[in-house]
């Protein structure tokens, strides 16, 4: 007899964005198969926990068969491409939401190794691309994954400094002109080993639209053939960048390129948060961003999220768009369904977070246990907890509504990007954290290690007496992550390499 095994299975959703039909396969895959819940994860994807062996190849069909795959959502090649969902400017979105798709099918894996397994040789592509081999990949495909985001400024809400290659949109009067390069971002290390650390992207000019695909494929074959391929732990890209320097990047880019990056324009950024809410689009469209606590989705005694949301599903013509943070928007409800919706949202009492304190609003947890195999410590299990000890320090200086973005990662692997945290969490043992302090508010700096190895007791400690002085002596509008390096907790870190020291 066979242990049961299980599996968690992610899926794809290139830039986020999910139909109502398929919204409800997954529904239906999480309750049928899965543990009763669905997880929006860090990058836009679906993921569902505790399937079965024997129920994976059906799930995988079903998957399919509603337009959705699982093939790159892991493994060594570009994962799933990220786009800010934008609901505020839905034009721009759009357009960009469709550069992320391009390039999304452009990077995915020809193989039809995946058909075969899962779908038993069925194509779901046409003949002829399905008998190309690897022209990018190679016969060994990348050393590591490979992370692609973009961004529309002023939302760094994907976090474009942790992706190994980040476009963010240049718009003039609205229109998009282009995108600038940031390349070398990553947030994964090794504890004890300060040879591997979280980097930021660095920007290395600008491209045409059109050229996004071609400037991607350039980059990626580059890391295919420079990447180190001998130690697993120093193959991202960042390394490779580092070892080397950015001038021989570009130089081996304009050449594999065979024309030369323009300038980078510029861009500013204000925060990585959503915006909760209500917000009008383009035609009369309306788009709901809904707070979703570390992106589960699942029914409590007193919450039923998850049969809200199916509810929402079966009578929705618009789509559903996952964001960055975990978050999930209604998206295109048209004025003739938007009553319909907020008496679905009314009756099942879905947050659209303005309930909640901006400490709240602004926290990310991964996985983490039970079901992650990494996990060091809990996190989205405790997160939400610890969260509530410190809205209580907060709240005594009065700083609810002080907007501070707090993030935990189970393990150094850093899948809710702590290190881009102005107060991070990184497990090192069950009930034991690394904290960190000093992140940039939208994401252009790095925290900094505060207190190693430390529990809960000594977490509030430490964090209540500088609560109160970034309570007394505060300059006007300034972020927590700042004040920590103004008032000397910790050193501001704009470099990876600087992150050790
Ligand atoms: Fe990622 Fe580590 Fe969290 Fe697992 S425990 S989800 S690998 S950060």
């Amino acid at each position: 007899l066979e242990p049961a095994y299980q599996f968690m299975v992610r899926v794809r959703v290139p830039g986020g964005v999910a139909t109502p039909e398929q919204w409800l396969v997954i529904d239906e895959l999480a309750r049928k198969y899965g543990n009763q819940t669905i997880k929006l994860t860090t990058r836009q994807a679906f993921q569902m926990h505790g399937i079965l062996k024997w129920n994976m190849k059906s799930s995988v069909k079903r998957i399919n068969d509603a337009l959705m795959d699982t093939l790159a959502a892991c493994g060594d090649v570009n994962r799933n491409v990220m786009c800010n969902p934008n609901p505020d400017q839905s034009e721009v979105h759009a357009e960009v939401y469709e550069w992320s798709r391009v390039l999304s099918n452009y990077l995915s894996p020809r193989t039809n190794a995946y058909h075969e397994i899962w779908l038993d040789g069925e194509k779901v592509v046409d003949s002829k691309e399905s008998e190309e081999v690897e022209p990018m990949y190679g016969a060994v495909y990348l050393p590591r994954k490979f992370k692609i985001g973009i961004a529309v400024p002023p939302s760094n809400d994907v976090d474009i400094f942790s992706q190994d290659l980040g476009f963010i949109a240049v718009l003039e009067d609205d229109r998009l002109q282009g995108f600038n390069i940031s390349v070398g971002g990553g947030m994964g290390m090794t504890h004890g080993d300060t040879n591997t650390y979280p980097q930021l992207g660095r920007i290395i000019g600008f491209c045409k639209p059109e050229q996004i695909s071609d400037v991607a494929e350039k980059i990626i074959t580059i890391q295919r053939d420079y990447g180190n391929r001998s130690e697993r732990k120093y193959a991202r890209f960042k390394y490779t960048i580092d070892a080397r320097g950015l001038d021989w990047l570009k130089s081996e880019l304009h050449e594999r390129l065979g024309w030369e990056l323009d300038e980078a324009r510029d861009v500013h950024f204000d925060h990585t948060g959503d915006r909760y809410g209500w917000v009008k689009g383009i035609k009369n469209h309306w788009h709901l961003t809904l707070f979703i606590q570390n992106g589960r989705i699942q029914d409590k005694d007193d919450y039923q999220l998850m049969t809200g949301l199916r509810e929402v599903a079966k009578v929705h013509t618009g789509d559903f768009r996952l964001t960055a943070n975990q978050n999930l928007i209604i998206g295109n409800v048209s004025s003739q369904q938007k009553k319909k919706i907020v008496e679905l949202v009314e009756k099942y009492g879905l947050l659209d977070g303005k309930q909640q304190s901006a400490l709240r609003r602004n926290s990310m947890a991964c996985v983490a246990f039970p079901t992650c195999g990494l996990a060091m410590a809990e996190s989205e299990r405790y997160l939400p907890s610890l969260v509530e000890k410190i809205e209580a320090l907060l709240e005594q200086e009065g700083l609810r509504d002080e907007e501070i973005v707090i993030r935990m990662s189970g393990c150094p692997n850093g899948c809710s990007r702590p290190a881009l945290s102005e107060i991070g969490f990184i497990g090192k043992a069950p009930g034991k954290y690394n904290m960190y302090l000093g992140a940039g508010f939208a994401g252009e700096r790095l925290n900094k290690l505060y207190r190693e190895s430390i529990g809960e007791k000594e977490i509030l400690e430490t964090l209540q007496p500088i609560i109160q002085h970034y309570a007394k002596e505060r300059l006007d509008g300034e972020h927590f992550g700042d004040f920590v390096i103004r008032a000397g907790y910790v050193k501001a870190v704009t470099s990876g390499l600087d992150f050790h020291d």
